[in-house]
């Protein structure tokens, strides 16, 4: 089954023009079609005439309306960080479409904030009328735990994110490991034999809850996927000329960036 991956956004929090910042890459970002611009960090997936999202960021709209996005059908999350779930509200008019509620799944933790952020859409009683009509499944933070949707198995696979452990997903041989310290050797196993990783790469400099391109570009060494795509990126790294010195089968993501693959995956029991 083919599947086409597009970057919603390969930006960090902040997003790239970050805001009261002058440098060289901002600057660039400011001009219409620059790769630096890097708007919040998500992608979305589509198959089989399906449209699956992980994670809504603040820009979801805008992505939304910049990929003509016309419906979306379900949304993993992999935590609870503004830059992930803040575009939630933005799901409603699409979220009218599909009368059993758009599914949305994100274990305890994300969904605890999911709740807390969004009251007034999961309040049982009093709940405002044109609230978004969306479902919470919470899922397990157990090793193998995948969520089969519409012919696809996402495998959650933990990452560390500084002193939490969050959500990647592994889908067909591809994986999506956003905000990313450290991959704990519990989830090694889970990422072998992949053609495209997709992997956090905030900046130069290390950070204590995001992956810097020496240590990311170690990793890619390490799980050996066919290529790798990095995402989640700050203003510190200028896309042409990071992208210039990264061996030939890494590459920095951009917004509006579209990958085919055959997407078939089913998780071996
Ligand atoms: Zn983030
Ligand atoms: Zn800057
Ligand atoms: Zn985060």
């Amino acid at each position: 089954m083919q599947g086409t991956l597009t970057f919603l956004g390969s930006g960090t929090s902040m997003g790239v023009p970050t805001l009261g910042c002058r440098c060289a890459v901002c600057a660039n970002a400011h001009l219409a079609g620059s790769p630096n611009r890097r708007t919040r960090p998500s992608i979305l997936i589509a198959y089989n005439n399906k449209h699956v999202l992980i994670d809504t960021g603040q820009d979801f709209h805008a992505q939304a309306v910049r990929e003509d996005l016309q419906s979306v059908d379900a949304v993993l999350y992999t935590h609870g960080h503004a830059d992930h779930i803040l575009g939630m509200d933005d799901l409603r008019p699409l979220s009218f479409k599909n009368s059993d509620g758009l599914p949305l799944f994100a274990d305890e933790a994300t969904a605890d904030i999911i709740e807390r952020v969004f009251e007034y859409t999961f309040r049982k009683v009093d709940r405002y009328p044109t609230s978004a009509r969306v479902t919470l499944h919470r899922i397990s933070t157990n090793p193998g735990t995948f969520v089969p949707l519409f012919g696809v198995d996402f495998l959650r696979v933990p990452v560390t994110h500084g002193r939490n452990t969050i959500a990647g997903y592994r889908f067909g041989p591809a994986a999506y490991l956003t905000d990313t310290s450290d991959i704990p050797d519990s989830s090694l196993p889970l990422l072998q034999g992949l053609d495209l990783l997709i992997l956090d790469a905030l900046r130069r400099e290390p950070h204590p809850s995001h992956l810097h391109l020496e240590k990311s570009i170690e990793l890619v060494n390490k799980l050996a996927p066919k290529r790798a795509l990095f995402t989640h990126i700050s203003h510190d790294l200028d896309h042409l000329s990071t992208n210039a010195s990264l061996p030939a089968n890494m590459q920095l993501a951009h917004d509006g960036l579209k990958l085919e693959f055959d997407i078939t995956y089913e998780v071996k029991a």
